[in-house]
């Protein structure tokens, strides 16, 4: 039994530190706060249990004393139970009681540091709290009064006067009174300040102002106020990448969403998965490859199923395509047989069904076969193609995809039109979230395909297709939407 209280980090998932990730991993219980990114709770094994105690619209915050005992129950449970905050634990965290509650109760606890939004919100915010020549030290100070004691217990005149930068926590609301007494304890009108709402978020929104002109200059919570000579600083490159700020649809089945959703990321996308489809592995039996001249595959999951569903299923492995000549449609399924061993014979410029015919070979006998794995529904283009060539084609359906069913929470959204841009990968991708939403939001946001089938099949539907991918691969999707979006 044990409690660990763990920094979530600010808001950016990738600033948790490793400690806190592995801990998440082994957990029985965690008791979470509103702000900690979602996404950190994947890291939570499945059959864990979940507790939000964090303020949600229209849910009552759980008492401080409530979180206490849970945190104690839990303990003595048995259970290894974290305890996630946002930021640090001991910076306004509350960590300090928790931590005291746990001690008075006997119950063993441990904590792991977080970074603080006090200096990572500024920072994704181009300003760095020490900066050589400019100030030599930073105080990180609330802005929350004590209801119960109604004025603030902060002597912001001697602040004022002790210099260097200070950072505010909890004080979107009273900024205006904090300000003015800022300047009375003798700090210059033009001082700069910064407001660095939802820091390291992709929503993150900064407001440069001064002292002056920081009540008046909408300061939402929850923020993170610099005020001092950093403040006028604006080292920017969170805010500076391409695609910041820029909501995006992903729409391709959660299995293969992960390296598109971390290149829109790298460029500063904020990524809503819409998975439109799911994979669905179908039971089969692989042929004896050496009665095959060339084994064609299509999709890095018709690789996937071939190999891990179909050949291990039978008891055998590489070694099976030994005496076949393999074709990949596009670099993402050459990328899927190399992992297993093998590299592609046969990659055509264009990574779309006609470039894959034109670079075929003709058949060296009369008689040759090749083997087409691949989705069940799929275009006839590549087997009638290679019949005229004068092959004999197998076509092996490996995966079915099937109509996903999302997050509703992302629906919802898309629905409302709350997002910037929509993604299309295949045409299952289009077929299934058009038939998910029934239409979708006007004005429409931008939609950018792959290539030209998939553009077909969008505008069959109705879409308007804004941008579709030069080179048909998810890089190339990336290269067209950033250029779209950055016009
Ligand atoms: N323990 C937390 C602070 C908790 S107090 C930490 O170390 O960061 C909550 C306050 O922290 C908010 O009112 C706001 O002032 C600040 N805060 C938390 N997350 C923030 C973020 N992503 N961006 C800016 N400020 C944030």
């Amino acid at each position: 039994m044990t409690v660990v209280l763990v920094g979530a980090g600010p808001g950016d998932p990738g600033l948790i530190t490793v400690r806190g990730a592995e801990l998440l991993g082994r957990a029985d219980v965690v008791v979470y706060d509103r702000l900690v990114a979602r996404s950190l709770l994947e890291l939570v094994p499945p059959a864990a249990e979940r507790i939000s105690v964090g303020k949600a619209p229209g849910r009552v915050e759980m008492d401080q004393s409530d979180i206490n005992d849970l945190l104690v129950e839990r303990a003595r449970a048995g259970d290894t139970v974290v305890r996630l905050k946002g930021g640090d634990p001991f910076v306004f965290g509350r960590g300090g009681e928790e931590a005291e509650a746990l001690a008075a109760a006997g119950v063993p606890f441990e904590v792991v540091p977080g970074i603080t939004s006090a200096v990572a919100a500024p920072a994704y915010a181009g300003v760095p709290v020490t900066h050589r020549g400019v100030s030599t030290h930073f105080t990180v100070v609330t802005g929350h009064v004590d209801p119960a004691k109604g004025g603030s217990d902060v002597d912001w005149e001697a602040l004022a006067r002790a210099g260097g930068t200070l950072v505010i926590l909890m004080g979107a609301g009273r900024i205006g009174e904090i300000a003015e007494r800022l300047v009375a304890g003798g700090l210059a009108p033009h001082t700069p300040a910064v407001a660095v709402r939802h820091g390291t978020r992709p929503d993150q929104r900064t407001v440069r102002a001064t002292l002056a002109t920081i009540a008046g200059a909408g300061v939402e919570a929850p923020a993170a106020i610099v005020v001092g000579a950093v403040a006028g600083l604006d080292l920017a490159w969170f805010e500076s990448r391409p695609l910041f700020g820029k909501r995006v649809v992903v729409t391709r089945a959660r299995e293969q969403a992960s390296g598109l959703r971390a290149r829109l990321e790298r460029l500063g996308a904020e990524v809503v998965e819409l998975p439109a489809i799911e994979i669905d592995p179908i039971a089969v039996t692989v042929p004896d490859l050496d009665a095959f001249a060339w084994l064609v595959l299509t999709s890095a999951n018709g690789v996937a199923t071939l190999f891990d569903r179909g050949l291990v299923a039978s008891g055998r492995d590489a070694r099976a395509l030994a005496g076949v000549r393999v074709a990949a449609i596009g670099p993402g399924t050459a990328a899927a047989l190399a992992a297993r061993g093998i590299r592609a014979d046969l990659v055509p410029e264009r990574f779309v069904a006609e470039a894959l015919l034109d670079a075929f070979p003709p058949p060296s006998g009369s008689g040759a076969r090749v083997l087409l794995a691949r989705a069940e529904q799929a275009r006839d283009a590549l087997p009638k193609g290679l019949e005229e060539k004068g092959y004999a084609v197998d076509v092996l359906a490996t995966y079915r995809t099937v109509a996903a069913t999302p997050d509703p929470d992302a629906v919802a959204r898309v629905s409302r039109g709350d997002v910037d841009a929509i993604t299309f990968t295949s045409s299952s991708t289009v077929t299934n979230l058009c038939d998910l939403l029934g239409t979708l939001p006007d004005p429409q946001p931008l939609v950018a395909s792959i290539g030209p089938v998939t553009s077909k099949t969008a505008l069959e539907r109705g879409l308007r297709v804004d941008v579709e991918a030069e080179e048909h691969t998810i890089d190339g999707l990336v290269d067209a939407l950033v250029a779209a979006l950055t016009r």
